[in-house]
């Protein structure tokens, strides 16, 4: 039993399938609204990406631990609406 690298864990789990998470269940990281504990590594965060130009919250995001990449299913967190991402394409 090795014991795999950070990078090697991370390259892994950033090819998983996405993690549908509700935030408004996940734990909260300090007092932020936002950042949460991954639910997969229970040690990164989730930060919850915005938008560069309209500031909209961004349903896409990433474990800063695991790399875990999860989609959020809320309508919306503490009041702010998520950014509609048809425009994707996937
Ligand atoms: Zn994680």
């Amino acid at each position: 039993m090795g014991t795999i690298s950070t990078m090697a864990r991370w390259i892994r789990n950033y090819h998983r399938p996405v993690m549908k998470v509700k935030h408004a269940d996940l734990k909260r990281y300090s007092e932020s609204d936002f950042k949460t504990i991954c639910p997969m590594c229970e040690e990164g965060l989730l930060l919850v990406h915005r938008d560069q130009t309209t500031l909209e919250l961004l349903r896409h995001d990433h474990c800063t631990g695991c790399a875990q990449q999860v989609y959020y299913i809320d309508s919306n967190i503490n009041g702010e609406k998520f950014k509609e991402d048809s425009s994707h394409g996937r």
